[in-house]
């Protein structure tokens, strides 16, 4: 990376991104503007907004050092939010790591879905199956702090970095965290009005041709739903069938292609009424059914 800063003596944030923008670019990340913006805000310790506040504070050498190595991990395509160490999700800021998936905006339908199942009722009990950071269940939280929710994951990783979003958030008496795989460590006598989850369903042999900041920096675990991206989702159906009550839902997020396979996999297993959910892209996204 060589950025032309020896014939320049001084570096405002203005020229520091737009320099960065175009570095970005030219490899190939999709989004390079935000990305600079985000790494810098990160790199000063400010809020992003404040980038245009102070367009012509000059950087100092040690600004800048410090903001060129994150700019090198980011041009090797790591993700912004592993590099910063969080992410937006529902407007809110939600820590990562390297062991959970990076909240993806087309979960915020699952969040959608999961609101508008609960709205007008009280006393739920809600579970989410694989809580990865936790992104879900906090927004689930932000809206209805009413409700206990409880949620697993088999990652102990996972549920230390969910935990603490919720601590972060202010919800952590709202939100029990259990370890298990799937539902296999959820008593008999425990029973949901909902189980929600957004489970690995990527076809493994998919993953190889994704974004490198998925293919080589995401967690492998929380995408790879085996030959047809389905694994986890046909194990996850049955076992949810007995752990809700009469008229309890299942909500799930699914792959695009996904929906016909999933249908005839919750009704062959008892379950109704089920609906699909469009993401901002028209893609289907979430499916919901009922016992
Ligand atoms: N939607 C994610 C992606 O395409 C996959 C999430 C998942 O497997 N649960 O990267």
């Amino acid at each position: 990376m060589t950025e032309p800063s020896d014939s320049k003596t001084v570096w405002t944030i203005r020229d520091v991104l737009t320099w960065t923008t175009n570095y970005l670019k030219r490899k190939g990340c999709e989004t390079p503007r935000l990305d600079a913006e985000l790494l810098l805000a990160h790199n000063l310790g400010i809020e992003r907004i404040r980038l245009y506040l102070d367009f012509d504070r000059p950087l100092s050498d040690g600004e800048r050092l410090g903001f060129r190595d994150l700019v090198r991990r980011r041009a090797l395509r790591e993700p912004v939010a592993l590099i910063i160490g969080k992410k937006e999700f529902w407007s809110l800021d939600i820590v990562v790591t390297p062991g959970v998936l990076i909240p993806r905006p087309e979960t915020e339908i699952l969040v959608q879905v999961v609101l508008e199942d609960c709205q007008g009722l009280l006393n739920l009990a809600i579970l989410e199956v694989g809580c990865g950071s936790g992104a879900p269940l906090i927004a689930v939280s932000s809206v209805r702090p009413d409700i206990q929710l409880f949620a697993c994951d088999i990652s102990i990783n996972s549920l230390n970095c969910a935990s603490a979003n919720a601590s972060n958030h202010g919800f952590a008496a709202q939100i029990f965290f259990f370890a298990s795989d799937l539902l296999e460590s959820v008593r008999a006598e425990h029973m949901f009005d909902v189980i929600y989850s957004n489970p690995p369903y990527i076809p493994s042999n998919n993953i190889d041709s994704l974004a490198p900041e998925i293919r080589d920096f995401e967690f492998r675990k929380a995408l790879d739903g085996g030959l047809d991206g389905l694994d986890l989702i046909r194990r996850l159906i049955p076992t949810s069938r007995d752990r809700l009550k009469p008229g309890g839902r299942l909500i799930l997020e699914i792959g695009e292609e996904q929906f016909d396979s999933v249908k005839k996999l919750l009704e062959t297993n008892g379950f109704s009424m089920v609906r699909v959910f469009k993401d901002l892209s028209g893609k289907n996204r979430v499916v919901k059914a009922v016992t």
